[in-house]
């Protein structure tokens, strides 16, 4: 059975993190639209024209635009095995599409990692990511504005969207835009919720876990 997640979370949750980490240890393409966008934005294609002051001011891109892009992606080959989505869907549009472009598949598995907002705002103004490979650092590790990515090698930033003003934007984006997907998704027996205030380790054991019963229950149900 292909093992098909969505990580869904407010910004600064560990979503990028957490899915990382499955994509690593189950062998399955992390998918984020963020890191698609801001490739866009940094070569300079028409999407990255059409998305930049979007993103800059903390809005959403188009649901036509990242559905578009999810549905070609969800198309290639190296999906077979299952996928990680990080980042999308991020309203309930973008869900309802997900669903139709998950029609014929195994069934989608669904983790919310939740962080109070006083948090999220200390995480988010205070990260580091590595400007070539994305990867993060040590939230509140102040070398990290000058030692290179542990990593790739590549030089430590801040990213253009992780300023206090536009972070306040984010959240509130957050709130009014995909918040509601907890309750769209809230009552499917495929979804789990974890608590992200704890260590990253933590959180990664849980969701492990949640994802390990949620394929036992379903290759149950099936057998
Ligand atoms: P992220 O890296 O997931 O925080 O995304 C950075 C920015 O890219 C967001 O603030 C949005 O402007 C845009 N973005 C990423 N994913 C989506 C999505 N699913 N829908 C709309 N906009 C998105």
């Amino acid at each position: 059975m292909a093992l098909n997640l969505i990580m869904l979370g407010p910004p600064g949750a560990g979503k990028g993190t957490q899915a990382e980490r499955f994509a690593k240890t189950k062998g399955i393409p992390k998918i984020s639209t963020g890191d698609i966008l801001r490739e866009a934005v940094q070569t300079g294609t028409e999407l990255g024209k059409r998305a930049k002051a979007i993103m800059e001011r903390g809005e959403l891109v188009s649901d036509e635009i990242v559905v578009g892009i999810v549905r070609e992606r969800l198309d290639r080959a190296d999906v077979k095995p299952g996928f990680i989505l990080d980042g999308f869907p991020r309203t309930v549009p973008q869900a309802r599409a997900l669903d139709g472009i998950m029609a014929g598949r195994d069934p989608l598995i669904v983790l919310n990692i939740d962080v109070a907002e006083d948090e999220l705002i200390r995480r988010l103004t205070t990260r580091f990511v590595c400007k070539n490979c994305g990867s993060n650092a040590a939230v509140g590790d102040a070398a990290a504005t000058t030692a290179p990515c542990a990593k790739c090698g590549g030089p430590m930033v801040q990213r253009a969207d992780d300023n206090a003003a536009v972070v306040v934007e984010r959240l509130k984006t957050y709130r009014r835009d995909t918040k509601p997907l907890v309750e769209f998704y809230g009552s499917r027996p495929t979804y789990r919720s974890v608590n992200g205030a704890q260590a990253p380790n933590t959180v990664t054991a849980e969701l492990e876990a949640a994802v390990a019963a949620l394929c036992k229950a379903t290759s149950g149900a099936r057998a």
